[in-house]
């Protein structure tokens, strides 16, 4: 605990102190010098011991928890307590009154790790009705349009001048501990270190501080985000940050896990009907809603509608407008062989990434060859752009200049010792091109390299698509070696 301590005050600025993830053995040792122990620290601290009803790690009965209760606030101490609502309402109906100073101290607090509840205003107004001074709601956000209820309370205490923490658990609602603090939350909470949070959905303090820049965000900031399920292990945040830092705007990118993609649009992003007051700027839509989001846009560029997807949209005045990056993102890298026109091209694929690559390839005259598992959806693609369309399995590539896969085959998880082609499939093709990105070096490119061909990864993709996003909703162009160097960082980390 000492060293878990010493560590959280070099990055936050309170320390939670989780009693009841010490074993009985330990809390005994813990309870007979805890005062000399907070002492020694360099930040306030929160004490909390949680019983399991309410998310915690101690399974304690009423009485013994506010037997606890009862010894911590007995003695001159000054910390904060985090105490759940039956113990505020045992402290107010006790003989001995506690003084309105010792109510200074005390958080009330409500959790639920099953949803938002329908009467969260209520839940509100009985922590509101207790002495305490600070209030804390922590509920399950299992789609992002949860947060909606959240920032509402947020705006409520706000308009009471009441202090609340409150909190969407679940990789859902990041966005309202990211947000929370420049929307009046007391405070937000990080984990100390990846994968040992407290609660679901909990990122590191270090992320908050150097990521997300929470410090700086304030309700002029812009905010932009990935629409994605799952989109919590995206690099676009280290890209788009670091973008934002650089060149000096005061901007945040987060990723926004949607499910319900339509009641996200209606609810919380179109400027006409959204429920929320925020800087909504710009958005990047991933798998699987590129396709869909066509639908809740007021315009979208010619080149996105052609190819049937976007992956971009600028939150106007009043209006969403939709593009397609990945087409120019994946053509940039491309300049490196020249001029594209009457080569030969073999696609990879035919999904999202690959009708991207398609139609950006004929807008620079390549001839193109699609390569595909299932005929059947391949021919679909192949007869809307009018190339032709072969089977995959077995097929020669030496005879095309470029090979790009654009499949998932050889992506982290699963599928990472996965190639499209093999080396003696690739011998004799210039460029090898693989639009997966993570990991880095995939073994289709190791494939090609043992072939003797030049390769070509899809993290340079993934920097232009983003650069032209963050021109459009800034204005500015970003440094591609900012970008790049945030996301191969963050890369790196997660292999
Ligand atoms: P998608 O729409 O799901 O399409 C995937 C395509 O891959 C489908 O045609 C699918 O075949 C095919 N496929 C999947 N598993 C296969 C296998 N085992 N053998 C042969 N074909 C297989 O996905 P997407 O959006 O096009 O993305 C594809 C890849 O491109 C992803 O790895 C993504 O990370 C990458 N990408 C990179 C960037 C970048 O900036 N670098 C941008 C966008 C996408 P069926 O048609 O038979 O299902």
């Amino acid at each position: 605990m000492q060293t878990a301590a010493r560590k959280a005050s070099e990055i936050g600025d309170l320390i939670e102190l989780r009693l009841d993830c010490l074993e009985p053995a330990e809390l005994e040792k813990v309870n007979s010098s805890l005062a000399q122990f907070l002492d020694s620290l360099s930040l306030k601290a929160i004490l909390t011991f949680r019983p399991t009803e309410q998310g915690g790690h101690r399974a304690a009965d009423y009485q013994s928890r506010y037997s606890f209760w009862q010894d911590r606030l007995s003695q001159g101490m000054t910390e904060l307590f985090d105490v759940e609502l039956d113990i505020a309402a045992g402290l107010v109906s006790s003989n001995t009154t506690l003084p309105a100073a010792r109510w200074s101290h005390i958080i009330c607090s409500h959790h639920d790790f099953s949803g938002v509840p329908a009467n969260l205003e209520q839940i509100y107004e009985q922590l509101a009705n207790t002495p305490a001074r600070i209030l804390k709601i922590a509920v399950q956000a299992n789609d992002v349009i949860d947060c909606l209820p959240i920032f509402r309370l947020l705006e409520r205490a706000r308009s009471e001048r009441r202090e609340l923490i409150a909190i969407g658990m679940g990789a859902a609602g990041i966005a309202t501990r990211i947000l929370g603090p420049s929307r009046g939350s007391f405070l937000t909470y990080g984990a100390l270190e990846k994968e040992r949070g407290t609660a679901p959905g909990q990122i590191t303090a270090g992320e908050l501080k150097s990521l997300y820049q929470i410090q700086k965000i304030d309700r002029q900031t812009l905010i932009c985000g990935l629409v994605g399920m799952p989109a919590m292990h995206s690099v676009s945040p280290n890209m788009h940050n670091a973008a934002f830092d650089a060149e000096n705007v005061n901007g945040v990118y987060l990723p926004f896990e949607v499910r319900d993609v339509a009641s996200f649009f209606k609810r919380m992003v179109h400027p006409r009907s959204r429920e929320i007051d925020w800087n909504l700027r710009g958005l990047s839509i991933t798998a699987p809603h590129k396709s869909t989001a066509l639908e809740y846009l007021d315009w979208v560029e010619p080149a996105a509608s052609e190819i049937g997807a976007v992956n971009t949209v600028v939150v106007g005045a009043d209006t969403l407008l939709g593009y397609n990056t990945d087409a120019e993102g994946m053509i940039e890298p491309l300049k490196m062989v020249g001029d594209l026109s009457g080569l030969r091209v073999a696609v990879i694929g035919a999904g999202g990434a690959a009708s991207a690559a398609v139609w950006a390839l004929q807008q620079k005259n390549a001839d193109v060859t699609l390569f595909v598992r299932d005929q059947a959806k391949g021919s679909r693609l192949a007869e809307r752009f009018q190339v032709s369309c072969l089977p995959l399995s077995h097929a020669l590539l030496s005879d095309y200049a470029v090979v790009i896969n654009a499949t998932p085959l050889g992506s982290l998880g699963a599928a990472i010792n996965e190639t499209p082609a093999m080396a003696e499939q690739l011998r004799g093709a210039r460029l090898v091109y693989d639009l997966v990105y993570n990991p880095i070096d995939t073994r289709f490119l190791r494939e090609a390299r043992k072939a003797g061909c030049e390769t070509l990864g899809g993290l340079e993709m993934l920097v232009a698509q983003a650069r032209r996003q963050f021109k459009l909703w800034t204005g500015k162009t970003a440094n591609p070696a900012v970008m790049h160097a945030a996301a191969s960082n963050a890369l790196q980390g997660q292999s």
